[in-house]
């Protein structure tokens, strides 16, 4: 069974599932790009809890959580099932590295899972575990589930962290869709491609205090956070390769990672 890369991947507006563009595109060659997964574990920036907690439902619903948006978004449905035995090996490897990990049995799926997934896997036939954000806690916690989770690569499953390389929200707001992206955004993008094309673990770890407008592009961490998981996947020392670059609503990168 081939080993599954690492992914982080940017969801936007759940507008992405109708807009059509170049990220709608590229989530949806997303399944037929990578090696067949036997399962997903998504870790999506719209899951925070106090300590980290795994879907334990055999069959996950739809949660429509975002408001004001297009009416057929709340008639959509993705149906993949839940897969509890791979829920309870990963609160198990999770314990075994120190994090008071459980189960929520009855949690559905959440539009940063559902909504890339929805696109990339349309049949709905992979199995999808969420596994929750702790947000204060910051970048090394996320880095050390990652490491945690890293052992599920080989065994078919894809970890898919799930957020947005910026997220500047109050700015977003009554942007166009293809408004281009201001200057502050496109300087924190391009480091984060650098450090991790060149795998500076430091650098992304520090990334409050080495790259450029980081508060302004992450005024909370939640969708960055994601990335760590996914990150800490990752061999150490192992650089990540840059999948996907697009901009929607100016303030929204849309960037996409893979770590081998
Ligand atoms: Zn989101």
């Amino acid at each position: 069974m081939a080993v599954l890369p690492a992914l982080f991947v940017s969801h936007g507006a759940p507008t992405l599932l109708l807009d059509k563009g170049p990220t709608h595109d590229f989530l949806a060659g997303l399944g037929a790009m990578l090696p067949p997964a036997r399962a997903i574990v998504c870790i999506s920036a719209h899951w925070e809890t106090t300590s980290p907690r795994v879907t334990g439902a055999a069959r996950p619903d739809t949660i429509h959580d975002f408001y004001g948006f297009p009416e057929p978004l709340y008639r959509m449905h993705y149906r993949a099932p839940g897969d509890p035995a791979l829920a309870a090996r990963i609160a198990k490897l999770l314990q075994a590295a120190g994090f008071a990990a459980g189960i929520d049995e009855s949690r559905g799926m959440d539009h940063g899972a559902w909504v890339p997934l929805m696109l990339g896997y349309p049949q709905a036939d992979v199995p999808v575990v969420q596994l929750s954000i702790q947000t204060p806690r910051g970048t090394r916690h996320h880095l050390e589930m990652g490491k945690a989770l890293a052992p599920l690569r080989a065994q078919g499953v894809l970890i898919m962290g799930s957020g947005g390389a910026t997220h500047n929200l109050a700015e977003f707001r009554g942007q166009a869709l293809d408004a281009p992206p201001p200057q502050y955004v496109i300087e924190f993008d391009t480091w984060l491609e650098n450090a991790i094309v060149t795998g500076d673990r430091r650098a992304l770890l520090d990334y409050e205090g080495s790259a450029p407008s980081a508060r302004r592009n992450h005024p909370t961490a939640e969708h960055f956070l994601p990335l760590f998981v996914a990150l800490g996947a990752a061999s150490e020392g192992t650089s990540g390769r840059k999948l996907h670059g697009a901009f929607t609503y100016g303030v929204l990168s849309m960037a996409a990672y893979a770590w081998d």
